[in-house]
């Protein structure tokens, strides 16, 4: 079998034209241009580079960006009293803390600190709860990316097995959530770490979600011949990108897969677009 590929770069222009579209039109009735305020902790390249391409897609799309830039030293009251003034400002609609922050930093309560009506990652516990609940205020982007991956390439979700390889608040977990939800209606397993003879529970995925963090953790004899594979790994090796899934392997298995990069790389970003629109609607509303 040859596995088609589910192009997240074609699927997020789509999404990304669905959201110029309506910031046009929104900010032509209302004049109101949603606005994105980054923040970005050190000099990380991998976030330097996430950063700029957030802005970009920012600015194609009609909607303003801008980037608070803080030192490597930069302390947590420091750190948190710029989210309080990003909180004020009336013109900003959604906040986005670039992560990891430097290991002296403590991300929850800098987390914790974004208004949840501004928390466009969908970090907030009351962006999450809501989310749980089938209610969602902002769906986190990653997770959201897959979903409407899932929905372009016209791959059924409900009654399938879904397993997904991670448990993290912000991919694994969520990316559970999302998938038992009513309208997606998945079955769904998630591994981890302590998981026991994980390539047994993952060969019986119908739809498999790798969020490891490892690259080509998954190898061709833990797909189920036929499994949609969605790889959401981001790694860097040598000078390469690299996701957690072998692909050259598992192409040979999968009936329907995504490339790193131009997987769900670009869907995360295209979807915390459409959050921030949804942000600056609300704040009209
Ligand atoms: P994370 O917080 O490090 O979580 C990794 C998860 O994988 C954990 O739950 C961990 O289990 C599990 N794991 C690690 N080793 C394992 C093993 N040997 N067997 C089974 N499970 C194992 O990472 P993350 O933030 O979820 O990100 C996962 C990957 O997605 C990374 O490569 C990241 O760069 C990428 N990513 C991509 C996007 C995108 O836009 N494409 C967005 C976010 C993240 P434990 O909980 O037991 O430790």
């Amino acid at each position: 079998m040859s596995a088609e590929i589910i192009d997240g770069k074609a699927i997020s222009a789509i999404e990304r034209q669905r959201v110029t579209d309506e910031t046009a039109a929104f900010t032509q009735e209302t004049g109101v241009i949603p606005h994105l305020a980054a923040v970005l902790v050190g000099d990380d390249p991998a976030s330097q580079v996430y950063v700029r391409n957030k802005e970009r897609a920012c600015e194609r799309c009609g909607l303003k960006s801008t980037l608070h830039r803080l030192p490597s030293e930069t302390s947590q009251s420091e750190l948190e009293s710029l989210v309080a003034q990003l909180n004020n400002a009336s013109d900003v609609h959604g906040i986005l803390v670039q992560l990891p922050l430097p290991s002296h930093l403590d991300e929850t309560p800098v987390l914790d600190a974004i208004l949840p009506a501004k928390d466009v990652d969908g970090f907030h516990p009351e962006n999450v709860g809501l989310m749980l609940q089938g209610r969602p205020r902002f769906l986190p982007c990653t997770p959201h990316g897959v979903m409407k991956m899932l929905e372009h390439h016209g791959v059924e979700t409900s009654g399938k097995h879904a397993v997904v390889i991670g448990r993290s608040d912000i991919v694994g977990k969520p990316m559970g959530a999302l998938l038992i939800q009513k309208g997606a209606d998945a079955t769904v397993t998630i591994c981890h770490s302590r998981t026991i003879d994980i390539a047994q529970v993952t060969r019986q995925a119908d739809i498999l979600i790798a969020a490891v963090g490892r690259p080509e953790f998954v190898t061709g004899d833990m797909i189920r011949p036929g499994a949609v594979v969605i790889d959401v790994g981001i790694n860097r090796v040598d000078d390469r990108l690299v996701g957690d899934v072998d692909f050259q392997a598992a192409s040979k298995v999968a009936s329907a897969i995504t490339p790193v990069p131009g997987g769900v790389g670009p869907m995360t970003i295209a979807m915390l677009l459409r959050n921030t629109l949804t942000a600056a609607q609300h704040s009209v509303s």
